[in-house]
């Protein structure tokens, strides 16, 4: 499968010329540094991963100081330590707000992370 940023190869003129100073977002799988600096190059702006999924989109966005922050108005992120050892994967439990045809309420998405307290200089616009 193609991955996205190989894709945009082609519009390389044509995004070059209108996209100066605006940020990309790239979503579907983390950009490697030198994806990030080709997109970077190409389109002169800053890469922006963000996490989500078929079920539930828009689960965190990662900001310009490459921390990823949950996007609270989309979705409720928990952690599920249940029997999980110091230093394991912790599994996701995720609440979609926004997917009132399916929704999907405190779902084990099967992906693991860590959920970290404190405030990024970002604060008032990322939570
Ligand atoms: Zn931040």
């Amino acid at each position: 499968m193609p991955r996205p940023w190989l894709a945009l190869r082609p519009m390389r003129k044509q995004k070059a010329a209108t996209s100066a100073g605006s940020g990309r977002v790239y979503n579907g799988r983390k950009a490697y540094s030198h994806q990030r600096e080709t997109i970077s190059r190409v389109f002169g702006c800053g890469v922006f991963d963000c996490y989500g999924s078929s079920e539930v989109v828009n689960i965190a966005s990662e900001c310009p100081h490459g921390r990823m922050h949950v996007n609270t108005d989309f979705v409720v992120l928990e952690v599920d330590r249940a029997g999980i050892v110091s230093g394991e994967p912790v599994p996701f439990i995720v609440t979609g707000l926004w997917n009132h045809t399916m929704p999907f309420i405190r779902y084990r998405n099967e992906d693991c992370g860590e959920l970290m307290d404190g405030v990024c200089d970002l604060a008032a616009i990322f939570r």
